[in-house]
């Protein structure tokens, strides 16, 4: 069985680099019919903090990236990590060190001096324990100092580092608490992990978690370091180049599923498709998809990505995610009779909106009241001639089939008999019907509207 983690620290918000490592993962398990699980690296206790843990969960929650099982604390685990140091120093696989920082000092610089590596080498790797003083000591990991260690990365392809570039580890501090590269190890292990996908700025610690996996006997799980993201200047992320954290996305009104489908994309390909669902996604993602090289934020191929998902989800679902999001933005609920309006509108109003505010805004004739507020721009439109006009087509549409096609043939023939474009038209009828200049089409807006409110819209912008 596949089982993935996502272990990210709480130190901040969810940031948009962690959560397409959390999708990757659970994309990886989801497709298999494996685990996800989810493992919070709040070791560190001086920069962890609940909040982070909470807008981590958040961020994940609204991304839809549900994981199996409890979430873990790393913290809460650090006695079952110290046994594992002691259970490698009692079978000499790791070994205790009293070496003070002065020596260790000294052993740098007379090394560096003589052009020998400076990497530690401690003289109580192979000392007697009768020889052992009673003073403090720190744990290390008896790591072999011959040979390679070759990381089979799934992204990166084998990536060797030699043995005698990587020093004793330390695995237990001298005040007892053991060390994070353990504490990773001893839970992936534990938590039954097969797949470790994560960004490449771990490729380094996995050759000595390498070490830690080998000293204890437990299987290697297979790795894949992915690319971090650039921001769109090819340039190492960061906060100038525009939001980072996810819940800025939810807070701009981004659908998820197209947030999905973007991170998604963001270094990791299947052939030329671009727009794809949740589905789709979990039947073909692979770690052969992942590029070697660092994929860059496009905030218009997002915007773009965005506006399909949404052209692409079902009216009903669409209504529920919009009044979710003005929930989760704090703004107040549709009443019923609007939300139906805007759902029957919804074939309309969901071409080319690329977030929730923009379908808002589009469906600002839903939501408007008699007698309408109108825009000094559409206000333009209703001069007194086309004042006379709305009021004298009203009588016509008392008596008017309400269909798209009737409707067309009679607005069309009443503004030949005046002389009139339809485009001259149109201008004043946006402004009547929604008090806008920029709508969707009049057809559009009459037909969602009906002929009751149409009328009553138009005798109050008429003379
Ligand atoms: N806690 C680490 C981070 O936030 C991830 C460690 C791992 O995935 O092994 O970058």
């Amino acid at each position: 069985e596949v089982v993935t983690r996502f272990a990210p620290s709480p130190t901040g918000y969810l940031h948009i680099g962690g959560a397409r490592t959390a999708l990757f993962n659970w994309l990886y398990a989801r497709g298999r019919g494996g685990k996800f699980l989810l493992r919070i690296e709040d070791t560190d206790r001086e920069r962890s903090t609940p909040e982070a843990t909470a807008a981590i969960l958040a961020g994940m929650e609204w991304l839809g990236l549900d994981h199996d099982g409890e979430v873990v604390s790393q913290f809460d685990r650090a006695d079952r990590h110290r046994a594992v140091a002691l259970d490698l120093l009692e079978t000499g696989r790791a070994y205790k060190c009293f070496a003070t920082q002065d020596e260790i000092q000294a052993f740098r610089d007379a090394a560096k001096a003589e052009g020998r590596s400076t990497l530690y080498q401690s003289p109580w790797r192979d000392a007697d324990p009768a020889t052992h003083p009673d003073a403090p000591y720190v744990v290390r990991l008896k790591a072999p100092r011959e040979g390679a260690t070759v990381i089979r990365d799934e992204v990166q392809g084998d990536v060797t580092i030699r043995n005698d570039q990587l020093d004793d580890l330390v695995l237990l501090r001298s005040d007892g608490n053991p060390v994070y590269m353990l504490a990773v190890v001893v839970d992936d292990h534990d938590m039954g992990v097969t797949h470790v996908i994560r960004g490449d700025d771990h490729l380094n610690n996995a050759a000595r978690q390498m070490a830690i996996i080998e000293a204890m006997g437990w299987p290697v799980p297979v790795y894949a370091h992915i690319p971090l993201i650039h921001g769109p200047d090819g340039k190492k992320l960061s906060k100038r180049h525009g939001a980072l954290g996810v819940e800025e996305y939810r807070d701009m009104g981004y659908p998820a599923s197209g947030m999905r489908n973007y991170l998604a994309r963001l270094g990791w390909s299947h052939g030329d498709d671009e727009v794809f669902t949740d589905a789709q996604a979990k039947d073909w993602f692979d770690l052969t998809g992942i590029g070697k090289s660092p994929a860059r934020l496009d905030f218009k191929k997002l915007e773009n990505v965005c506006g399909q998902h949404i052209a692409m989800t079902d009216d009903a679902a669409l209504l529920h995610e919009l009044s979710d999001f003005l929930n989760a933005s704090g703004q107040t609920a549709l009443p019923p009779a609007k939300a139906a309006l805007v759902g029957q509108a919804m074939p309309v109003l969901k071409e080319r909106a690329k977030t929730y505010p923009e379908l808002l805004e589009k469906a600002h004739f839903c939501l408007t009241d008699r007698p309408l507020d109108i825009e000094d721009k559409a206000a333009k439109a209703l001069t007194d001639e086309a004042r006379q006009m709305l009021t004298d087509l009203t009588p016509q549409l008392q008596t008017a089939t309400w269909e798209r096609h009737d409707l067309e043939v009679l607005l069309n023939s009443f503004a030949e008999q005046r002389g009139l474009k339809f485009g001259q038209m149109a201008g004043p009828l946006r402004a009547a019907l929604a008090g806008r200049a920029a709508t969707p089409s009049v057809f559009d807006m009459m037909l969602v509207l009906g002929r009751e409110e149409t009328i009553l819209r138009l005798d109050d912008a008429g003379v």
